[in-house]
């Protein structure tokens, strides 16, 4: 296991479509043991493969207790309706408001090619949606509706600093 190097925005990598993962082999667990480890230490809630310069169809979600593997995922339902901050690792240093569902139902393999259902609500709903759309070249930014200002980023983080986190 080991890190891989994130890619940030502006790398033509992110902007591009991802084929399907078709050998669960030895490499695709090599590449989701990497990404774990990856998301672990960037203090990450979800990381898609194109992030690490890897165009297959791969995401990790990390739910707290656990961390799933997401391959070939795609969204079968969802429902409400959600508003407030997002980030990402491939975009460091920036927030943007995005309106998402608030309850996403998602069925993917797992390395060994056999096919689970998900769902997810509120952060990890926001998460699947978030990771599903840089499998077809897609950054949150595109579907801010509004990008935090430098002054709102620096309150932020002196807040979550005196919050301890
Ligand atoms: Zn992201």
């Amino acid at each position: 296991m080991a890190l891989r190097n994130i890619l940030t925005e502006g790398n033509s990598t992110l902007n591009k479509v991802c084929r399907p993962v078709t050998a669960f082999d030895e490499r695709l667990a090599t590449l989701i043991d990497d990404m774990k480890d990856t998301v672990v230490h960037a203090n990450g809630v979800g990381l898609a493969a194109p992030q690490v310069g890897v165009l297959r169809r791969v995401v990790v979600v990390d739910l707290g207790e656990e961390i799933i593997e997401l391959i070939n995922p795609r969204i079968l339902e969802q429902e409400g309706e959600q508003d407030g901050l997002e980030g990402c690792l491939s975009v460091p240093e920036r927030y943007g408001l995005v309106k998402r569902p608030r309850k996403v139902r998602v069925e993917a393999q797992d390395r060994h090619g056999d096919w689970y259902e998900y769902e997810g609500e509120d952060l990890i709903a926001r998460c699947f949606c978030h990771e599903l759309e840089h499998l077809d070249g897609h950054l949150y930014t595109e579907k801010a509706y509004r990008m935090l200002t430098e002054e709102e980023y620096e309150e932020l983080m002196n807040q979550n600093a005196e919050d301890g986190e």
